[in-house]
């Protein structure tokens, strides 16, 4: 019975600084220097431990892309595929437990799609604001609306 609720404020508890950390992560979001401390501070938490633990486990001391033994390659580096859930929310998929060449070039992936997820949320929102101009100007000039302001 006791073992029980203590297991059960334990998992309170991870809940509560699950939370916290994706709040923080969400906070620094474009703020690079402030978002490299929170990512600090969530790899010495318990939680990314276990995850890190686990994604190790999952590789059997083998690079999960080249293959290459641990013997050969040296100890494997856990990688974030995508930040979307960091913060204690990972998938497994989200994870990859990779030696450090291939870490570097998973890294290089993930920033280059980062970057191009920007340019197409930078070229929506210009669409998007061409769009509202289109719109504001048909309401206000009607049929006139293409005609030139005088
Ligand atoms: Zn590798």
């Amino acid at each position: 019975m006791y073992e029980e609720w203590l297991q059960q404020q334990k998992k309170k508890q991870v809940n509560a600084q699950i939370v916290s950390f994706v709040a923080r992560f969400a906070k620094a979001n474009g703020n690079d220097t402030e978002w490299q401390k929170v990512k600090r501070d969530y790899e010495d938490s318990d939680i990314w431990k276990s995850l890190r633990a686990q994604v190790l486990k999952r590789a059997h001391n083998q690079c999960e892309r080249c293959k290459g033994s641990t013997n050969s390659v040296g100890p494997l580096q856990v990688h974030h595929n995508t930040y979307e859930r960091v913060g204690g929310r990972e998938k497994m998929s989200d994870l990859e437990g990779l030696c450090f060449p291939c870490h570097k070039i998973a890294n290089e992936e993930r920033e280059q799609l980062r970057s191009t997820e920007r340019e197409e949320n930078y070229q929506v929102a210009r669409l998007a604001g061409t769009l509202n101009w289109f719109a504001t100007r048909y309401l206000k000039l009607g049929e006139d609306w293409n005609v030139v302001d005088p």
